[in-house]
């Protein structure tokens, strides 16, 4: 039968449920049941022409679907013959596309952690056992030990894709052979919380059984036998789809006591956070999961070897077990062909803002952002100039067009004042204010400060209110010098990570676009 993929991720925002029910009645009614199935599948990543249909096995790609196009498309369907007017049509030639591998979007870029997002439905364990789901898992159980996971990580080069970039393998390699051996823990930080970021969201709520894969060999390689998904509560879907893919990897003996009578056990347990941004620090998270409230703790030893109730704890975020099943599949020798000398293999980015194609993409480290933002992205709107990108969420900062053609990867980021971050890349046009731009990401960490440490309580709020001064027109020349005196102070002495970068948008547009603050403070603008 051919099959009708209808994303039931992020196009749920604009309908596409209603359109997957009126699917399934049409098909009902017109007695066609055998030979048309519906499938509910997660992000197929181009957002902004959801909602998006696709039919395989001919690969059609239909956008901007609604419900009452539902009938023409089940006739169409049936008879093998696609409905024009409801087919991609490529900006570049104007040519409609049959084809979504053809659409220029999709053309560019190379998915390993996507690959099975928008082609599985995420509630079905099936789904994904036919795309060779659970086979790393079986791999490492049988024939590889801790060891020999470990260093298959570390030779794939494999960073952390939660925004500190540290070594995957190396990590791994800690908690393996942390002293405390009678209890070890496995953490998977899904406390997504920067503005314009749903990288994690859409692969937990696309593909959450490859996570948990990810997940149960990292237990095996580090010798811990319980694990646990931070998840903010905002993510209600996600969290649906994990308490599913859960049971049912538990149903087939993929998780729990004794997986597929290896002797291994292993538990994954979910957390909902509340929704506090800090809660994604590390330490906040633990002490979150403990019961306590989410505030950053001082960290005297490395998480490997006390972290989670004082017990050697591995942690990595949605993107990076994600990885872990294809790089054992595969191999870290095939993984580390791809990327660059120190960024392997790819980055799942979220592209919002003034883009044309906003959605998910998943390049290979070392593409431009000249590549992401206009060759895929499509460019930006109402023929407007590209201004700049913040990336790295609220604790990154704004890139200008000056560096488009700037590789992307954890050091080239870093060499310009911005960072990787878990991924979240937003676009700004030259109608964009770049001091109204730091006033709105540092209020997002003031309001987000956990107020344990006095730099950052009190220093956030009084960049703010300068920040503020010289938005309405009220800003004095001292101000610049007062911003880059407070910023120095809170960078270098706030406790955890959200104090220590929540002034970096302000000095990347400082350092980029000075004369704005400064056209602000002397035209009273
Ligand atoms: Fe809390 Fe800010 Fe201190 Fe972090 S730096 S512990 S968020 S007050």
């Amino acid at each position: 039968p051919k099959v009708v993929c209808i994303c039931a991720g992020g196009c749920t925002s604009s309908g596409s449920l209603k359109i997957l029910e009126r699917f399934q009645t049409e098909i009902e009614q017109r007695g066609l049941a055998d030979k048309i199935v519906v499938k509910p599948v997660g992000c197929h990543g181009f957002c902004e022409q959801g909602p998006i249909v696709t039919v395989e096995p001919e690969k059609l790609f239909y956008t901007r679907v609604s419900e009452n196009d539902v009938p023409a498309l089940v006739v169409s369907i049936a008879k093998g013959s696609p409905v024009d007017r409801l087919l991609y049509i490529n900006p570049e030639n104007n040519q409609r596309v049959t084809n979504y591998e053809r659409v220029p979007f999709y053309a560019r870029q190379q998915k390993i952690v996507l690959a099975k997002c928008g082609k599985i439905n995420p509630e079905r364990i099936e789904d994904y056992l036919v795309l060779g789901g659970y086979r790393a898992m079986k791999k490492v159980l049988t024939i590889m030990t801790p060891q020999a996971v470990v260093d298959e990580v570390k030779s794939s080069g494999l960073r952390g894709r939660g925004g500190a970039g540290f070594p995957t393998g190396t990590k791994w390699e800690g908690a393996l052979h942390a002293k405390i051996k009678d209890k070890k823990y496995v953490i998977c930080n899904a406390d997504e919380g920067d503005p314009g970021a749903f990288m994690d969201r859409s692969i937990l709520e696309g593909n959450p059984h490859e996570v948990l894969e990810g997940m149960i060999i990292c237990g095996y390689a580090t010798g811990s036998d319980e694990g646990y998904i931070y998840v903010r509560a905002e993510y209600p879907m996600a969290i649906r789809r994990l308490k599913i893919a859960i049971s049912q990897a538990e149903a087939a003996g993929y998780l729990g006591n004794n997986i597929l009578n290896s002797g291994f056990n292993f538990h994954i347990k979910i957390k909902a956070g509340a929704g506090a941004f800090v809660c994604g620090e590390g330490t906040a998270l633990m002490a979150s999961i403990e019961g306590n409230r989410g505030m950053p703790r001082f960290k005297a030893s490395r998480s490997t070897e006390k972290g989670l109730w004082d017990k050697p704890t591995t942690m990595n975020n949605v993107e990076t077990f994600a990885n872990i099943p294809t790089i054992i599949v595969k191999g870290a020798l095939w993984y580390s062909s791809i990327g660059t000398d120190n960024s392997k293999g790819t980055k799942v980015f979220s592209l919002t803002g003034k883009v044309v194609n906003t959605g998910l993409v998943e390049v290979p480290m070392g593409t431009s952002l000249r590549q992401i933002i206009f060759d895929i992205g499509g460019g930006i709107p109402n023929n407007r100039k590209f201004k700049a990108v913040q990336s790295g969420g609220p604790s990154g900062g704004c890139i200008p067009a000056k560096y488009l053609d700037l590789p992307v990867d954890y050091n080239s980021l870093g060499k310009v004042g911005a960072m990787m971050g878990s991924g979240g890349l937003v676009v700004m046009d030259d109608t964009t204010c770049m001091v109204d731009v730091a006033r709105f990401f540092l209020n997002f960490t003031k309001n987000e400060s956990c107020g344990k440490c006095t730099p950052c309580r009190e220093g956030t709020l009084r960049m703010l209110e300068i920040l503020t001064r010289i938005c309405e027109g009220k800003g004095e020349p001292k101000d610049i010098d007062d911003l880059e005196r407070l910023a120095k102070v809170i960078c270098g002495t706030s406790l955890c990570g959200l104090g220590q970068s929540a002034p970096f948008p302000v000095l990347s547009t400082l350092r980029y676009f000075r004369h704005e603050y400064e056209e602000h403070i002397y035209n009273k603008r």
